[in-house]
């Protein structure tokens, strides 16, 4: 394997990249890249200025003392007590403490038989159990008093809410709701037959003036007084239905009884018309004047132009069910974004602008507040009271990103250098220098835009003042014009006032039989040789100096001494794992080319060495701690990057037993499943904290490992956890040394800590991710990468005013990958408002269901999960109630109205509540739950909002010749047409559905087999085939692939194929086989809820 030959890196942005930088890369954060020259407006960094420079090419400073050269730490202070206890322990831990390389003895046996993998398990997923019965749905209709009779009307959405035949009679109860069934397969589309039903009506026609209503009121329209049903987007009591045409050449549609739709008064208005006057959202711009209120609910209605005005003949059984194309569309908000924000750059001179949403392709100008990149808010536009705030009951909540990835376009941050001084900070709250700090008297002080206190300008930064008040170089200085910037920290900013010395990388490599037996020892060890050579390096730097080191275990340790002046690497047990330390100093931790002929020598003995192994138990905290120690001793921060099969049994600290019990599941006792197993990792993870050693670890599974408590270290020291159960070299390789190769090379800052400030009147005051906190305020992250976000979440301690906003300020204090110190400074001013409007007007739904999502999988850890669930629902309802009752013009108390900016907000929190951890299928492991948990915690927006709502992506609709790519279709199972191939992922998973009807053709350039029954279902590659349908589908998943910061492994599935309901699992607005909510179901739900707070 070829490490040059890996998956692209990902593009943080949602965008394929065109070139991979690869081993080339000019880490875009923390350093410059070499080659990049910043444009405009900081050319001048590069004159005279004093006081800061533009690096890489420029740091004024010496590169950071880089401490002890390798291996010479055994004079550290600290390292001493280690190195001591191993002079005894050379002696007491026995077998050898300097032995030649040699096979390990395969003759060792600990009793147990070696366990077979398991290895019928077709992949990570499995397929799902049988559907269970539609009861917990159907009884949360009936308690709605939806109008109407069930009648056996093909259902659409999973739902079959009967047709009524006649308005009068359908003020009846709901009936009959047995009669529930799935779309039949392989009937045609719903989308393919007319759906000109008035209740599809567009709601950007009749959206009440508020801009931000779905629903049309209904001027004299008839009002149903029995019609308790929701009313939803578009939809308005109106007259009688008979009169409604279209009604019976649109079986599957859904439209709820009662929801009849009343367009207003007048003719049609034509499918894409523009919004009306009068709807325009005012809402700073942001929106952008293409957007109106409802746009294109009804693009997809090919019934589109009879609607309403057609008097068709008066229809005997009208289905009166909610039509799915009339509720808010996911695909089709994403499209508006893109159409309308996408051509544009994001500038962001403008306090309180809403950005784009992440899956839009944009490129950001910094003109003063940092990129959405950094931080994404769930409103631009925060109440001025808490009274305010708990009315609308719209969290307030940050997801920053500080380290984040720019894109090439982007200009990477500029490093300022206040020499000796320091960074400027506020002499009270220590915030730093910044745009928003206000000079006054002629520009010898400053006034601090957090806490109003007035400090003195040092003379070496004094400057005059335009007639703006403004210093006339505010333009030079990134800290008095950028949002986001870096300073290089002094000798005060660094642990026992000493630089750091440059981090190091450990692997530590389970040896034991399942590791051995799978491959896995062969294909890591011959990996590494090199991938080695690529270690993260700061901008510029032509070596990395990161130092290497490597331990070998099973249930005893094996550490190797790769000094560079060795012939062969010796090998040294430590046994006592109870009492663990760290048996060499000099030569454990090495530079890789110095060393690279003993390395190599040993990767290449290694898999040699335990070939015969018959040890199948392990340790795992042991492991950790020897590392842990091993940075102490060495007196740097670092990563260990564990690779470990089984759950750790073996006698010594930090055992493991199989608590594993699905019976817990619906039961109070459930979040005993999400909670570690015994407290003594969340001791070490404190340990390895202090000490800046983050915690990686790569899990081979082919049973419970208890991933609940193997993660603890790794979530609380800002590392990442990998998942590969059942691990097969040939079917998976692919897949870990993907995501092996990414996270070696990843750039990372170490010992970092983190601290957001925020301007009077509100305070940051919960935190959510993978970070320690030893007190209220300060996030402490052993290592902190590109791909890692925090969410924080804000409250009211005062009243805030429109006129000066609201300022979060985030800094991050850290080591760079060279050992280099750096504050890392992003700021950002949010409006305040006395109008509840104008915070709906500027909300972020991706941004409030990434907050949601954390705030309840940490609720699982301490609450029954029915009790997750209700309070997230609850506070929707809340939020969607406040807005209707304070912001929507008097309407129908039947309608739901939606927020324009949340319109969203039902169908993506329906995918967060019937997600694997909050509401399991039977087939999903306790293992996988307590994986995705910890996954999501540490998620940025765009995470979030593929992994809840998949992209669905049809193959054949669009040219081949068109090399973008096609766009999504809605998650669910009625758009799936089967004559075509659909590509779905979610940012972990990756497949690609094949229709029953697709052409011979299309198969046969697809998979090189004459007929879809000779597909193998289950097919993890596509073959490589000289035809542009298969190299545009194999560009299009290379392209997906590297837009994710994970690999994806390719499942293929063919229509009604067993593997068939694993994906199914991933059509969300589909009711779910473990009783998830179809979004019709959950959005009839939400405004039940609603209403219910609102009587
Ligand atoms: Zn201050």
């Amino acid at each position: 394997m070829n490490v040059n030959q890996s998956a692209p890196p990902v593009p943080p942005f949602g965008r394929p990249q065109p070139v991979y930088p690869g081993y080339h890369q000019s880490n875009n954060y923390g350093g410059q890249p070499g080659s990049t020259v910043p444009p405009t407006p900081y050319s001048t960094y590069n004159g005279p200025v004093p006081g800061y420079q533009q690096t890489p090419p420029g740091v004024s400073r010496a590169p950071p003392p880089s401490g002890a050269p390798p291996g010479s730490t055994t004079q550290a202070p600290c390292g001493q007590a280690a190195y001591g206890q191993f002079d005894q322990g050379d002696v007491q831990n026995g077998p050898s403490s300097t032995v030649q390389m040699q096979r390990f003895p395969g003759s060792q046996t600990f009793g147990s038989a070696p366990v077979a993998p398991v290895v019928s398990q077709p992949a990570v997923l499995q397929p799902y159990g049988p559907p269970p019965t539609s009861a917990q749905v159907t009884a949360q209709l009936a308690g709605m008093q939806i109008s109407g009779a069930v009648a056996p009307a093909p259902p659409s959405s999973g739902l079959g809410y009967g047709p009524p035949t006649s308005m009068a009679s359908a003020s009846g109860s709901f009936l009959n709701s047995g009669l529930y069934g799935s779309y039949p397969q392989g009937q045609a589309s719903p989308l393919s037959q007319a759906q000109g039903h008035p209740g599809t009506q567009p709601a950007q026609r009749s959206a009440p003036p508020q801009a931000s209503s779905l629903i049309p009121p209904t001027p004299g329209g008839p009002r149903m007084p029995s019609m308790t049903g929701p009313l939803l987007p578009g939809q308005g009591f109106g007259g009688p239905p008979v009169n409604q045409p279209n009604h019976v050449s649109s079986p599957p549609q859904t439209l709820l009884p009662g929801n009849q739709m009343n367009r207003p008064p007048g003719p049609p208005p034509s499918m894409h018309s523009s919004p009306q006057p009068g709807y325009q959202l005012q809402q700073n711009g942001s929106f952008g004047p293409a957007q109106g209120p409802q746009p294109n609910y009804g693009s997809s209605y090919p019934g589109a132009p009879n609607f309403g005005s057609q008097p068709g003949p008066p229809q005997p059984l009208p289905p009166k069910r909610l039509d799915p194309d009339a509720i808010p569309s996911p695909i089709q908000v994403i499209e508006d974004d893109r159409n309308n924000r996408g051509s544009e750059p994001f500038v962001t001179g403008v306090r309180g602008q809403v950005p784009p949403l992440v899956t839009t392709n944009f490129l950001v100008k910094d003109q003063g507040n940092a990129s959405p990149r950094y931080i994404r808010c769930t409103s631009y536009n925060i109440p001025c009271t808490s009274d305010m705030a708990k009315q609308a009951q719209v969290p307030l909540a940050a997801v920053i990103k500080p380290l984040a990835r720019l894109p090439p376009e982007e200009a990477s941050l500029y490093v300022v250098d206040h020499g000796e001084s320091g960074p400027l900070r506020c002499n009270r709250c220590k915030a730093y220098m910044c745009p928003f700090m206000q000079f006054i008297e002629g520009g010898r002080r400053f006034q601090c835009c957090f806490c109003s206190c007035v400090n003195d300008v040092p003379p070496q930064y004094f400057q005059h003042l335009d007639h703006t008040g403004k210093r006339v170089d505010a333009y030079d200085r990134p800290e008095l014009s950028l949002g986001s910037y870096e300073f290089l920290a002094t000798v005060d900013y660094c642990k026992n006032n000493k630089f750091p010395s440059p981090p190091a990388f450990i692997f530590m490599i389970d040896v034991s039989y399942n590791a051995i037996r799978s491959g896995l020892v062969k294909l890591l060890c011959e990996e590494l040789k090199s991938l080695l050579d690529f270690l993260p390096r700061d901008g510029g730097a032509e070596e990395s100096a990161i130092r290497v080191g490597f331990v070998t275990y099973n249930k005893v340790l094996h550490f190797y001494n790769v000094k560079s002046s060795l012939a062969q690497p010796q090998m040294m047990v430590v046994s006592d794992v109870a009492d663990m330390f760290v048996p060499l100093l000099d030569g454990f931790l090495v530079n890789v080319n110095e060393s690279r002929a003993v390395i190599t020598s040993l990767l290449d003995q290694i898999p040699e060495m335990f070939v015969d192994t018959r040890e199948t138990e392990t340790v795992f905290a042991p492991v950790i701690q020897a590392g842990m120690e091993a940075l102490k001793a060495a007196e740097c921060a670092g990563k260990l990057f564990l690779f470990h099969t089984s759950l750790p049994i073996a006698e010594a600290p930090g055992k493991l037993k199989n608590r594993d019990d699905r019976k817990l599941i619906n039961t109070d006792k459930e979040k005993t499943l999400f909670q570690p197993q015994t407290g003594a990792y969340q001791t070490l993870a404190k340990e390895c904290v202090a000490q800046g050693c983050c915690v990686d670890l790569f899990l081979f599974p082919n049973q419970y490992v208890d991933v609940a408590t193997l993660s603890v270290v790794p979530q609380l020291t800002g590392g990442s956890v990998y998942k590969y159960a059942c691990f097969q070299v040939e079917n998976d390789q692919e897949r870990f040394l993907s995501d092996l190769r990414r996270d070696v090379q990843k750039v990372i800052g170490f010992d970092a800590v983190m601290r957001v400030r925020t301007s009077t009147g509100i305070r940051a005051v919960d935190f959510f991710g993978a970070f320690y906190m030893s007190n209220t305020t300060d996030v402490e992250l052993a290592g902190l990468d590109g791909e890692k976000t925090v969410t924080v979440e804000f409250k009211h301690d005062d009243r805030l005013n429109e006129e000066n906003g609201a300022l979060l300020q985030c800094a991050l204090l850290y080591t760079s990958c060279a050992g280099q110190r750096r504050l890392r400074i992003h700021n950002l001013s949010l409006n305040c408002c006395t109008q509840l409007a104008d915070l709906y007007r500027n909300c972020e739904t991706d941004t409030l269901i990434n907050y949601m999502a954390k705030f309840a999988y940490r609720g699982v850890l301490n609450s029954p999960l029915k009790t997750v669930r209700d309070t997230l629902i609850a506070q929707c309802a809340q939020i969607l109630a406040c807005y209707r009752k304070n912001c929507a013009s008097p309407s129908s108390a039947g309608q739901l109205i939606l927020p324009e900016c949340m319109k969203l907000l039902p169908v993506y929190l329906n995918c967060v509540l019937k997600s694997d951890v909050l509401q399991p299928g039977a087939e999903v492991t306790t293992d996988d739950r307590a994986y995705v948990r910890q996954l999501v915690t540490s998620m940025d927006v765009a995470e979030t909002n593929v992994f809840f709502y998949p992209r669905l992506l049809p193959l054949t609709k669009s040219p081949i010749e068109n090399a973008t790519e096609p766009p999504a279709v809605r998650a669910s199972e009625e758009r799936l047409c089967n004559g075509d191939i659909y590509l779905l992922e979610n940012g972990l998973n990756l497949f690609l559905w094949v229709g029953a009807s697709v052409q011979q053709g299309v198969v046969q350039s697809l998979f090189c087999v004459s007929s879809f029954s000779q597909i193998t279902s289950g097919l993890n590659v596509l073959p490589v085939l000289d035809n542009p349908l298969s190299k545009k589908v194999r560009g299009l998943i290379d392209n997906l692939r590297a837009q994710r910061s994970r690999y994806m492994k390719l499942i293929v599935v063919k229509q009604e194929d067993k593997l068939e309901m694993l994906f199914k699992h991933f059509l969300v607005e589909d009711k779910s086989l473990n009783g998830g909510a179809s979004y019709v179901d959950f959005l009839c739900h939400m405004h039940k809820e609603i209403r219910q707070l609102l009587s």
